[in-house]
């Protein structure tokens, strides 16, 4: 058996941050020419690609002479959880407070975890979604301006730590990438990972799985609701595919019965995506960023629900 290189002693967590490892998992692919990778990124140390991004603002910010470590300076973002948490956990390293404002409608585990971590957590209304947590943040940011709000929808720190890095790591472990699949969030890493992909082969495609604009995806967000972040250029992707949430829970419980691949529901529409993309390619190969694990589902019940209900509803579904 192969050892994955991750046996070195490191100084602090924050040093295991990144080079997370790629999986085969062509047998999900619909093609037989075209292959299927995973990236998972809950390797990270919170378990999920938005350490590589907490880590990356952080890093800009204390560079700007924005923060200064030790100075128990405020950080206060809006965040679906995954950011926050990230930033939590450098905060605790760096002598930083963090503040997190999220929709009230947040899976319980996201709470726990930031509190956990010493984070405070402010919510903000569930039925407005993300857009008004961003509204919340920026509020609380102009009535308090000693806190520094990262705000990783248009922070050039964000893509970039993909660029860097996320990127690079992909180009490295898998040869010939002909797409990139991620989900649509802030968009930091279909920018990111996009332009190191393209630098290396200019025909990559670049592919957004977002949620079908009725329903909803932690993690994901559907500009059809009227915000495109910043930091998102949509001329930069080559296409954009809608995923139901239930589809989404499909493949995310299915990647863990047939693949023993546990990831957040995130990963399933990522995956539900790049299966239709298989369909209309006629060979190649297809990477795909799963951004984090299951842990903080297990609250909603995803994994537990009785397959062969799920099995018989997805029968009748126009994606199946
Ligand atoms: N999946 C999950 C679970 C996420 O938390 C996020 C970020 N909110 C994404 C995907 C999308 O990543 P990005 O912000 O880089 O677009």
């Amino acid at each position: 058996m192969q050892i994955a290189e991750r046996g070195r002693v490191v100084d602090d967590v924050a040093d295991q941050i990144g080079n997370t490892p790629t999986v085969d998992i062509s047998q999900f692919s619909p093609n037989p020419d075209v292959s299927l990778f995973a990236k998972l990124e809950s390797f990270n140390p919170t378990g999920s690609v938005k350490d590589r991004v907490a880590l990356s603002l952080i890093d800009q910010a204390e560079r700007d002479g924005l923060l200064v470590r030790g100075s128990g300076g405020v950080i206060l973002e809006p965040t679906s959880g995954n950011t926050g948490i990230g930033l939590a956990l450098i905060g605790r390293l760096r002598g930083y407070q963090v503040k997190a404002v999220m929709p009230e409608s947040v899976s319980t585990e996201r709470v726990q975890l930031l509190q956990g971590f010493g984070a405070e957590v402010i919510f903000s209304a569930a039925e407005k979604g993300t857009n008004e947590s961003i509204n919340v943040a920026k509020e609380l940011a102009h009535e308090n301006p000693s806190y520094f709000m990262p705000y990783q929808y248009g922070n050039k720190a964000n893509p970039q730590s993909h660029y860097v890095a996320t990127g690079p790591e992909i180009v490295r472990d898998v040869p010939d990438v002909d797409m990139f699949v991620a989900g649509l969030g802030t968009g930091g890493t279909l920018m990111g990972v996009g332009k190191a992909l393209r630098e290396h082969n200019p025909n990559a495609k670049i592919v957004a799985a977002a949620p079908h604009p009725d329903d909803k995806v932690q993690g994901l967000r559907s500009i059809e609701h009227g915000f495109i972040p910043p930091i998102l250029d949509l001329d930069a992707l080559d296409a954009r595919i809608m995923v139901e949430a239930e589809e989404s829970f499909f493949w995310t419980r299915k990647l863990l019965l047939d693949a023993g691949i546990f990831v957040g529901v995130s990963s399933g529409a990522v995956l539900a995506s790049a299966i239709r993309a298989a369909r209309r390619l006629e060979s190649g190969t297809i990477v795909m960023l799963f951004a984090d694990g299951g842990w903080k589902y297990l609250s909603t019940g995803i994994y537990t629900r009785d397959w062969s209900d799920i099995q018989n509803e997805v029968e009748g579904q126009t994606w199946w």
